[in-house]
């Protein structure tokens, strides 16, 4: 499953440089997480870093992103072998 930060977040910007795939950033009003980059540490560690870090425990799973242990690792292959997808929150290059 993927994470997703609820409306207790405190924005103390914790958790975002300790997510191994870019998943969180800022949003409108509080931190987010971008279902189609969480692996949920899959890949990376064993415990979801951000759940680790965050001092006021607000990152429960999605309810909206059910997924297996597989998905979460085919969704690290992917993260990790095909072109890169733009970071969360990123805006495309200038033209
Ligand atoms: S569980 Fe891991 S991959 Fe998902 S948002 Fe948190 S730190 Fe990033
Ligand atoms: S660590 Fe928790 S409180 Fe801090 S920004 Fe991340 S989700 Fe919000």
């Amino acid at each position: 499953m993927a994470l997703m930060i609820t409306d207790e977040c405190i924005n103390c910007d914790v958790c975002e440089p300790e997510c191994p795939n870019q998943a969180i950033y800022l949003g409108p009003e509080i931190y987010e997480i971008d279902p189609a980059r969480c692996t949920e540490c899959v890949g990376h560690f064993d415990q979801p870093q951000c759940v680790q870090v965050c001092p006021v425990a607000c990152i429960p799973v999605n309810p909206q992103h059910v997924e297996s242990r597989e998905t979460l690792w085919q969704k690290y292959q992917r993260l990790t072998t095909d072109a890169p997808v733009p970071a969360a929150g990123s805006k495309p290059p200038a033209a």
